[in-house]
């Protein structure tokens, strides 16, 4: 790991790239030890939308990309079928390494990760924040100052926060996983990334509408 602070990194796609590096050689919690690969994150250096799911699962682990196993897939089917291209987004998790069998990642865990999710949120700088499942809306939410209960209580509302010196739009929806076992997730879903990927059109803001 390099603490060196070159300052020849200019640009988000330089930082980025530092940032997957410094993860590569991270033993900064427990999960090293049982990690195959790190799962850094991907996409736009300058992405508009930032998808934050929570951990990489067992494919993710296996080929060092996020999303890329069953909920991935149905994650692109849902960005397909709403007409969203993923390499538009950037696409990360909470913690950068999969915790043994798929378990929820530990608090030590998540706060020890946190650091480069903060780093890649300042890089990217992104309009807006998909939050994917509980974890990710409640590091999130919490990071832009706001409590956290429950994932129902905040899911299809949008937030404006500051989050790494960045003003955010944060959309928290439920994990595609929960889709493949609660099919009827499925739509809601779709239906809160088509709002948070949607396109404003005309004078009024889709905000004022979801917030009214
Ligand atoms: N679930 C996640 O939260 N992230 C992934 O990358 C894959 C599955
Ligand atoms: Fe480092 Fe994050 Fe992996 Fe833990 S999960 S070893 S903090 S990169």
């Amino acid at each position: 790991m390099s603490s060196s602070d070159d300052s020849q990194c200019k640009g988000s796609d330089c930082e980025l790239a530092r940032i997957s590096a410094e993860v590569n050689n991270c033993r900064k919690c427990p999960l090293y030890l049982s990690r195959k690969k790190t799962v850094p994150g991907e996409g736009n250096p300058k992405a508009e939308v930032m998808l934050i799911g929570e951990a990489p699962g067992r494919v993710e682990d296996e080929t060092g990309r996020p999303f890329v196993g069953a909920a991935g897939k149905l994650l692109d089917e849902l960005l397909r079928e709403i007409g969203v291209n993923r390499g538009d987004l950037y696409i990360t998790n909470v913690v950068k390494c999969r915790p043994p069998n798929n378990r929820d990642p530990t608090e030590e865990e998540i706060n020890s990760c946190k650091p480069y999710l903060i780093r890649q949120i300042a890089a990217v700088r992104p309009k807006k924040i998909i939050t994917l499942g509980r974890h990710s809306t409640r590091v999130i939410l919490n990071l832009g100052g706001l409590g956290f209960s429950e994932l129902t209580k905040v899911r299809g509302k949008v937030f404006r926060v500051n989050v790494a010196g960045v003003n955010v739009e944060v959309y928290p929806t439920y994990h595609p996983a929960a889709a493949l076992y609660n099919p009827p997730v499925r739509s809601v879903i779709k239906e809160d990334l088509a709002r948070a990927l949607s396109i404003n059109k005309g004078g009024s803001s889709i905000l004022d509408y979801l917030n009214g």
